[in-house]
């Protein structure tokens, strides 16, 4: 079985702090598992500088995944960015993208759970990022907690976007319409939960073709690991949910949504 974990934060400082033998070793451990590429996701300006650099260092190296990134603003830290700076910030992202390894503009989105008060910031950084990504000719990675309308509405806005709904935390009839449109849909430790049964429901119904896996670690890990640092290696129990729900083996949904990933992507899938 091979794993492509389409969103991880391998830049995030728990694993350099906490992960026993940092970064590299936590990279080399997944590898031993089957996950063999990985993109890892930017946040904020740092975090999608960090990402890039990773995948560099890591480009050819024997024993461990290849590593792709993605570069944006996450809706939290784009409320970070003042008024002012805005034009600059939206350079600065369209100067990474350029990037050889920069596969996606992400992750980008809308975070009503953490932020209740600054709604209209984040829609603005959202709305301006998904441009971007059209200009650039990009797919987008999103991020939507909490606040599924505004992110559909705002989609409808873009409708030369593609990409993935990351996390996916949405109704079953959502992931229809956006599937319908062409969205990849991607599924986390979430899906694995017992309480989750709508995003059970939303996994039946993504089409083959569209159908992506991820960890988000180190956050979300899945049963049976919950309330540890999440890693690409537990990706496998998440495939195993996955696979029951869909009626499938563990091993097709890792080569399914491996091709899928690389296709979202743009890379060739051997
Ligand atoms: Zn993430």
């Amino acid at each position: 079985m091979r794993f492509f974990d389409s969103h991880a934060h391998y830049d995030d400082r728990r694993f350099s702090n906490e992960f026993p033998g940092g970064v590299d070793a936590a990279l080399r451990y997944v590898f031993s598992q089957g996950v063999t590429r990985i993109c890892d996701v930017g946040a904020s300006l740092r975090s999608s500088n960090e990402a890039l650099g990773m995948a560099d260092f890591y480009a050819g190296q024997e024993g461990y995944p290849s590593i792709c990134a993605s570069v944006g603003l996450h809706p939290c830290d784009a409320l970070e960015v003042p008024d002012i700076m805005t034009a600059d910030v939206l350079d600065e992202i369209r100067t990474l993208a350029a990037h050889p390894k920069a596969v996606a503009i992400g992750e980008i989105g809308l975070d009503y759970h953490w932020d209740e008060d600054h709604h209209d910031r984040q829609k603005t950084m959202f709305d301006l990022q998904l441009s971007l990504a059209e200009e650039v000719k990009k797919p987008v990675i999103i991020h939507d907690r909490d606040a599924h309308g505004d992110t559909c509405d705002i989609l409808r806005a873009h409708p030369n976007a593609t990409g993935i709904l990351h996390s996916y935390s949405g109704s079953p009839e959502m992931a229809r319409q956006l599937a319908d449109k062409g969205w990849y849909i991607s599924f986390s430790g979430p899906v694995t939960y017992k309480n989750a049964a709508k995003v059970k429901e939303a996994c039946v119904i993504v089409p083959d073709e569209l159908l992506l896996i991820e960890t988000d670690a180190p956050y979300l890990p899945p049963v049976p690991h919950r309330g540890k640092m999440n890693h690409s290696g537990y990706l496998v129990h998440t495939a195993e949910i996955m696979a029951e729900i869909r009626g499938v083996t563990a091993a097709e949904i890792a080569e399914l949504t491996y091709r899928n990933a690389c296709r979202v992507f743009g890379l060739s899938d051997n």
